[in-house]
């Protein structure tokens, strides 16, 4: 091996003693996930918004972000969940570029790993503590989940990880939800194979020891679009899509189906302002269908302060350094509008 061994990590249960959740966190997080679970297992027929920043680069704008999400939730709360997006580790296509705040807690300074274990657990910490949000966050290494597994309300595993057996068998040990995302190239037997792999219970290595999963009924599907062959990207959003996929549940025998819909990425071929429209064409195929009403539980938006992306290093506030986001005004306008059709 040529790993240099830099310095050893404090675990898990360290971190979370040196910067712990307190009680009221701990029964507002409880809280959050029955409100969410309900809308999954179908006793609630309110509609999830996974939202908020492809990457959450700063811990300030970010704060501001959920702080204003916070006034919407409570205007729109007797129609749906919002469950803000805190993605703190970013998968790359190349694997170059920006891995998030994990990584590099000052997104221009080099990688400094210990700083950026502290920094994301007390981003997440400081939004449940402030706001009330328990938030989603990527699954990008499933070891990692237990840094954050006591603030987390949501995970996804991302286009890039689904085929993987790790990912499969870590997300079967959760008790929240799971979203598993279509892979890039778009095949769906993918998803919904990572789906039942995570629904069974499984005995595996995790964190040193061996565990035993219970499997997680709450395992369901993210489509995100996918790009063809020949790069070019193409949307998995439309009725006939989301008919297909109905199907495939309806063959699988799956618990409790349930499809989250992203509105970004290959479905709107990252043209974030595109959003709004995409959020109303499933709306309406929700009104078309039954099948699709009862399948479809909410939408994944990516969404910030400012419109569009800039390269990290830009100076703009608020402004994504990761996929170009639904600026705020049209992203509160969307959650309206998304709440009267609803
Ligand atoms: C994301 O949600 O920002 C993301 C990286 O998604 P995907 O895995 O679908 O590319
Ligand atoms: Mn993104």
């Amino acid at each position: 091996m040529n790993l240099e061994f830099k310095r050893e990590l404090p675990n898990a249960r360290v971190v979370k003693e040196m910067y712990p959740l307190s009680d009221k966190g701990a029964e507002q997080k409880a809280a959050n996930d029955k409100a969410i679970q309900s809308v999954i297992l179908g006793q609630s027929d309110k509609f999830i918004l996974v939202i908020g920043p492809c990457s959450a680069d700063r811990e300030d704008s970010v704060l501001e972000y959920i702080g204003r999400l916070r006034t919407v939730q409570d205007k729109v709360a007797d129609k749906i969940v919002i469950i803000p997006r805190i993605y703190t580790n970013k998968p790359r296509t190349t694997g170059m570029g920006y891995k998030g705040m994990l990584h590099q807690p000052d997104p221009e300074a080099a990688p400094d790993m210990l700083k950026g274990i502290i920094a994301i657990r007390r981003l997440h910490l400081k939004a449940l503590e402030d706001t009330g949000f328990s938030c989603a966050d990527e699954m990008l290494y499933p070891e990692n989940h237990s840094f954050l597994s006591d603030v987390l309300s949501y995970v996804a595993v991302g286009a890039r990880s689904v085929e993987n057996q790790t990912h499969r068998l870590t997300a079967s040990g959760l008790d929240i939800p799971a979203g598993m995302k279509n892979p890039t190239g778009g095949m769906l037997s993918v998803m919904m194979n990572a789906i039942t792999a995570a629904q069974q219970s499984h005995t595996f290595v995790y964190a040193g020891w061996e565990v035993k999963s219970k499997g997680n009924p709450l395992a369901h599907a993210i489509l995100r679009g996918y790009s063809h062959k020949s790069g070019r990207n193409a949307p998995n959003y439309h009725y006939e899509d989301l008919k297909f996929v109905h199907e495939l549940y309806t063959e699988s025998g799956l618990k409790n189906p349930a499809v989250i819909v992203d509105t970004n990425h290959s479905n709107s071929d990252k043209k974030f302002d595109e959003q709004p429209r995409i959020a109303k064409e499933i709306l309406h195929s929700m009104r078309l269908s039954e099948d699709i009403r009862g399948m479809v539980k909410g939408l994944m938006i990516e969404s910030y302060l400012v419109d569009g992306a800039q390269s990290p290093g830009g100076n703009c506030y608020g402004q994504s350094i990761t996929d170009p986001c639904l600026g705020w005004e049209k992203t509160e306008q969307m959650i309206y509008d998304i709440a009267e059709l609803l």
